[in-house]
């Protein structure tokens, strides 16, 4: 810290400051050498020679999650008065105690301003013998900070504001990555504190500061994962297998494949867990009879890949895929290349979006794609719908039953038994908050700040109607996104990846296969790539037939590393 004298240690850094400002250095050092003397074992003494520093001082601590107990200002100092500075502290820790030491001569001064900045006492320099004037008024000042202290904050702060598509983003990836954060809106005092501690005005939203207080403003996802400690730079240069997304059919991959003794990269563009991330409960996955939210399972597969070595690479995706000689070579978005002897393609597929006037302006601002479980604070009490009659649609309205007010499924079809699970259509039927529309879309979302309305139209008779609406989570369908394997791998008309006899047109081969053999069953039409889960084509959208493949993706791989 510029201009302050207090070192930070392991040892110290948690333990609540006791800062003492003073211009005069002779003063200053005498204060802090009496404060050491009874405080120093429970607390960290810092001493600063000026307002300015000081303040600087506690913008740093305050970045950094640090606690603030006492401050004592000199009443008279040259550039920021004693009164100036704890006015100004107070706002960046409003729990600490203040004092103001004066001498003699401004005694009646400094009671005045007492009651101008609410300074809980004043303190007569010189203060001999410190055990009678100093302190059993700081005894009393830490005992009454004790009473109400503030709590240190280890976690990432987002600062943000509630209805921010960008806001809204960092939370979800933090929330899905299992980053431990604490969101404060841009308008709250503790917001507005922690924005004045960073040097912001709230323009620019949203700051993230991490835990050693560094603050990133409107940081980008890769910024943002690498300061929070997820890894976005591969150790080696070549793997023995890479695996390309982390969904279950990618986390799936990564255990077999590291637990099998191969060299394992995972490379994953968001969040691992991929969409099952983003279930609130999946009920029918084998072995967990009571249900077993996507988020937890998201973090017991990933923590099983870690666990057998498996490298993963957050906030980093796959651009393209080239062949080069008898390896193959991984581009990442940043034109950085990583080498596999063989890949596993596991992207998964993404939301359609509502098309319809409103929905991408609102997008993130009472729009949502995939069932947003971070929102369901901001549900409470309100008219939630959702879009879609499927299994995640389903779950989504079981989910936001529990706090909304009233949850309506829109559907396109006549009903739910074509699309939806029988054991999820019984348990909506028991919901007395969930209703159903049948043969409805939505024609527009309407709303400045946030969605307000929507409107609905009626498939049948064409009638509309203009509903109040404050959340909209939309699940209707899914596409692969896979424009990256353009020209390098066959796909289907829809983007889905074709492998094994998929590949063969009469019973020929694809283009440029030089094996002498058939593309094996989830192989695509370059030898070694193998594609799992909800991105190849003809696939079962489930969770454990994603996992599933991603074993038997890795049982070919080794099978081709032998030879092929
Ligand atoms: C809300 C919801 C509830 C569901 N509930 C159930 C259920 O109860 N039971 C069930 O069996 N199934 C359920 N499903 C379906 C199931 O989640 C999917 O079938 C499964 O997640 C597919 O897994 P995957 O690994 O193939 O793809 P995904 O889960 O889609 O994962 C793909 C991953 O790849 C990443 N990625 C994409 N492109 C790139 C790139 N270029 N580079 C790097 N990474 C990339 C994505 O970010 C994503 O994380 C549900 C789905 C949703 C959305």
């Amino acid at each position: 810290m510029a201009g302050v004298t207090a070192p930070e240690t392991a040892e110290t850094a948690d333990r609540p400051l006791i800062l003492t400002v003073d211009d005069d250095p002779s003063v200053s050092r005498a204060v802090a050498r009496d404060l050491r003397r009874k405080y120093g074992e429970g607390h960290r003494i810092v001493r600063a020679e000026s307002g300015k520093d000081a303040l600087e001082a506690l913008r740093e601590v305050k970045l950094r999650g640090g606690r603030v107990a006492v401050l004592l200002a000199d009443y008279r100092m040259p550039e920021m008065s004693g009164i100036e500075f704890l006015e100004q502290a107070m706002d960046l820790f409003p729990r600490a105690r203040r004092a103001l030491l004066t001498a003699y001569a401004d005694t009646d001064a400094a009671i005045a301003a007492i009651n101008v900045v609410d300074v809980d006492h004043y303190l007569l320099k010189p203060w001999d013998p410190p055990e009678e004037k100093l302190y059993p008024v700081l005894d009393a000042m830490l005992e009454s900070y004790a009473r109400e202290p503030d709590t240190a904050t280890t976690e990432v702060k987002v600062v943000g504001h509630r209805w921010s598509q960008p806001s809204f983003t960092t939370r979800d990836f933090l929330a899905r990555n299992a980053v431990p954060y604490r969101w404060y809106s841009a308008d709250s005092a503790e917001g507005e504190r922690i924005l004045a501690a960073a040097g912001e005005d709230g323009e620019r939203l949203p700051v993230v500061v991490t835990p050693d207080g560094r603050a990133l403003v409107e940081p980008a996802m890769t910024d943002l994962a690498a300061a929070v400690g997820l890894a976005t730079a591969p150790v080696d240069e070549f793997y023995d297998l890479v695996v390309i997304g982390g969904g279950p059919a990618g986390l799936g991959a990564a255990v077999y494949g590291a637990s099998e003794g191969l060299r394992t990269l995972l490379v994953e563009k968001r969040a691992t867990g991929g969409q099952a991330g983003q279930s609130s409960r999946i009920e029918n996955y084998l072995g967990f009879p009571d249900g077993v939210s996507g988020a937890q399972l998201a973090d017991r597969a990933r923590r099983q890949a870690v666990k057998f070595g498996t490298e993963i690479l957050t906030a980093r995706h796959a651009a393209s895929l080239k062949v080069r000689g008898s390896a193959l070579s991984v581009c990442l978005g940043d034109g950085a290349e990583v080498g596999a002897h063989t890949v596993i393609v596991a992207t998964g597929v993404y939301y359609r979006e509502l098309e319809c006037p409103g929905a991408q302006e609102l997008t993130g601002r009472g729009v949502f794609y995939g069932s947003a479980s971070t929102e369901a604070a901001n549900c409470v009490g309100r008219d939630v719908y959702i879009v879609g009659g499927a299994n995640s649609a389903g779950q989504a309205a079981v989910f936001f039953s529990r706090t909304a007010k009233s949850v309506t499924l829109v559907v396109r079809g006549d009903g739910l038994e074509a699309s939806m699970s029988h054991y999820l259509i019984e348990q909506l039927r028991a919901i007395d908050n969930v209703s159903v529309k049948t043969h409805t879309v939505v024609d527009a979302a309407h709303g400045a700040e946030h969605l307000e309305r929507l409107t609905l139209r009626c498939t049948r008779s064409g009638d509309a109607e203009e509903v109040e609406a404050s959340h909209c989570f939309v699940f209707i369908g899914a596409q692969p996104r896979t424009d990256w394997l353009e020209g390098t791998i066959a796909r289907d008309s829809r983007g889905f990846i074709l492998t094994g006899p998929d590949l063969l047109v009469d019973g020929q081969r694809p283009a440029g296969w030089a094996l002498d053999r058939d593309p094996w069953l989830l192989e695509s039409s370059i030898p070694g790539v193998f594609v799992a889960g909800d991105v190849r084509a003809e696939s079962v959208k489930r969770v454990a037939s994603a996992v599933g493949e991603g074993a038997m993706a890795v049982t070919l791989a080794h099978r081709f590393l032998a030879g092929p």
